[in-house]
């Protein structure tokens, strides 16, 4: 019998519709449920100012690390059932409101550059909604290809994020 090995990976979640922090609640179980992950860590949730189209409400974010069994693109289709289960609805619009989003940040020291899976995700260097909840689960923590998470935080401001419970 073949035992995949366990590797940590790193998962955003955002929310701007149906009473968000609920959604993330809800997502942080359903993730902590599927069979071959288990959570590690779970940041506050912070409030943050939407990307892209501008009339549509805040955002709630947090990050969490899990221990998984699961390949990369196994744990990417099960993040995205748990967002289907959740009611989104895929609009078109980049960057459009939604129930839930859930990125895959970072698994593992894997670096990929396919459209359907990028890792690092493409948007982590840059986004204060991930950067500064992952620092508190992980302030340790080196990005592959991107060097340490503590000096990507320099050069993002903490601007329009507000960190709401810990
Ligand atoms: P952004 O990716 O800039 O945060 P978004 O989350 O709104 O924007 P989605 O519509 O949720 O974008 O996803 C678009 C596509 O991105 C998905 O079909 C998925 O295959 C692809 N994708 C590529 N890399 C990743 C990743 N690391 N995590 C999640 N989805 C990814
Ligand atoms: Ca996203
Ligand atoms: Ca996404």
């Amino acid at each position: 019998m073949t035992v995949a090995s366990r590797v940590i990976a790193y998962i955003g979640l955002g929310s701007n519709l149906n009473d968000p922090g609920q959604q993330i609640k809800s997502a942080r179980i359903a993730i902590a449920e599927t069979d071959k992950i288990s959570e590690v860590a779970f940041s506050s949730l912070y409030r943050s100012l939407p990307m892209g189209p501008q009339d549509q409400p805040d955002y709630v974010n947090a990050v969490m690390s899990v221990a998984t069994e699961l390949e990369p693109f196994e744990l990417l289709r099960c993040l995205q059932a748990i967002e289907n289960e959740q009611g989104r609805v895929r609009t078109g619009l980049r960057w459009g409101a939604r129930t839930l989003d859930l990125d895959l940040l970072i698994y593992d020291q894997i670096q990929l550059a396919d459209p359907v899976l990028t890792l690092p995700h493409s948007g982590l260097p840059d986004r204060a909604f991930v950067l500064y909840p992952l620092y508190e689960i992980a302030p340790d923590l080196v990005v592959p290809g991107y060097g340490p998470l503590t000096a990507l935080l320099e050069h993002c401001p903490q601007a329009g994020l507000q960190q709401l419970s810990s």
